[in-house]
């Protein structure tokens, strides 16, 4: 039995599947959780003592690699001093201002300790200032948990919405419609009907939950349109997008404007934090400046806050998201190549250090219909010989990978190497 399987059985019989987020558990790829000790750069260690090269990057935050030897000394650094006091702190300052700077549109921020409060605060304040219950997500879009965003679309009509949780009350479907993602027409169908009821959209510009599906065309664009016409406020939620795929994220990579962003990830070097910001008659309405009730204890914490200012500095280097970006295109097109030669029908996507690769004969993915065709167990035995081979992906096929500025030519090759060797044993 390896450690990781011991440790894995122990924790069954204290934590819920012995995880503390569900897709930690292998369930969709099957088999035993790995269960890591440490991390450095590119590459994590499991109990076992066995290196992997990391493409999770422990979902998106660790853009840099993992414990890079600044941000880890920012953060001993600050907690010296203390590890939250509940009161306001120069740095938080320093952060919103920073983060107010580099992102296009924000001219305030609020910080929070998830991504998952991050949304959840931004339809309130979007619900708040529009005076409108209703709220527009897409199908294979994640936002977090809280329940107006745990609704997918129902099987039948396109507004009854079914929550996709137990313990969502069925009244709150009601108020979230849920469309496809790109397709543009059946946005402006539903806005031409019910545009003025719906106090916002909430989309992930690029979408990394239903493994990478980047925008068509002309669908952030109609988005910010429909917005316009019917009042709706357009909320990009950018929690994984930030500083992921560009320095100034999706709104300047593809040039349009969201009222409210929400923030995430990276914004935390690592630690928990999460952030919403927008126009400043929006974020103006969030109490104690406005009505709209949004708290947190940990809410700016110093250390959270040295890990994320450290990491947005580190993130200046000239040509960081070139390179990151180069590095990406080398990946994926690298597998490409070699899944063509092996005569496996493959696709991939990828933005900025964003990337996804599929098991279809499709040529482009575009959508959550084409996402869920797609061959999942050639995934699973794909993810399982990468995994033996020293690599790890996402543990699930609707999952994107990450890229960080750690990894090197080197890393990518001996990937490259591995996946040759599992397309080969794939058409045995
Ligand atoms: N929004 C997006 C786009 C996400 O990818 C995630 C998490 O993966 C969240 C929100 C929720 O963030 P958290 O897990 O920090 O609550």
């Amino acid at each position: 039995m390896s450690r990781s399987e011991e440790l894995f059985s122990q924790a069954q019989h204290y934590i819920p599947g012995g995880v503390n987020s569900p897709v930690r558990a292998f369930r969709s790829v099957g088999g035993t959780p790995i269960f890591f000790e440490k991390a450095q750069g590119a590459y994590v260690w499991d109990a076992d003592g066995k290196r992997y090269v990391d493409y999770v990057q422990s979902w998106g935050p660790m853009v840099l690699g993992h414990a890079h030897p600044e941000v880890i000394n920012a953060v001993i650094e600050t907690a010296k001093f203390g590890l939250s006091f509940g009161a306001p702190t120069e740095r938080e300052t320093t952060l919103a201002e920073k983060l107010c700077s580099l992102i296009p549109n924000m001219d305030m921020v609020r910080f929070v300790s998830s991504g998952t409060e991050a949304t959840m605060s931004a339809i309130r304040l979007a619900r708040a200032f529009t005076k409108r219950d209703k709220i527009v997500k897409f199908e294979g879009c994640y936002h977090g948990h809280s329940d107006s965003l745990l609704i997918k679309a129902g099987s039948g009509a396109l507004t009854l919405g079914v929550p996709s949780s137990p313990g969502v009350p069925a009244v709150l479907a009601e108020h979230t419609i849920t469309l496809d993602y790109n397709n543009i027409q059946q946005v402006r169908n539903y806005f031409s009907n019910h545009g003025n009821e719906i106090a916002c959209i909430i989309v992930e510009p690029v979408v990394g939950n239903m493994n990478c599906v980047p925008p068509i065309p002309g669908f952030l664009e109609c988005l910010r349109e429909v917005c316009d016409q019917s009042g709706a406020l357009l909320i990009f939620d950018e929690v994984m997008t930030g500083f992921r795929v560009g320095h100034k994220g999706a709104q300047a990579h593809y040039n349009i404007k969201a009222d409210i962003i929400t923030l995430g990830k990276v914004i935390g070097g690592g630690m928990p934090v999460g952030a919403f910001g927008g126009r400043r008659d929006v974020m103006q309405m969030i109490a104690p400046s406005g009505p709209v009730y949004q708290a947190g204890t940990l809410s700016g914490n110093p250390v959270a806050m040295a890990a994320g200012l450290k990491t947005l500095e580190l993130l200046e280097q000239s040509d960081f998201y070139k390179n990151l970006s180069a590095r990406t295109t080398q990946l994926v097109e690298g597998l490409q190549k070699l899944a063509d030669e092996a005569g496996i029908p493959f696709t991939t996507n990828h933005v900025g250090s964003m990337f996804g690769f599929f098991f279809t004969s499709e040529k482009k993915i575009t959508n959550f219909k084409q996402v869920m065709a797609c061959d999942i167990p050639l995934f699973n035995k794909f993810f399982h010989g990468l995994l033996k081979r020293g690599v790890y992906l996402a543990p699930a096929s609707y999952e994107a990978g990450f890229m960080s500025g750690a990894h090197t030519d080197e890393d990518i090759q001996n990937t490259l190497q591995a996946a040759k060797e599992v397309f080969a044993e794939l058409i045995a």
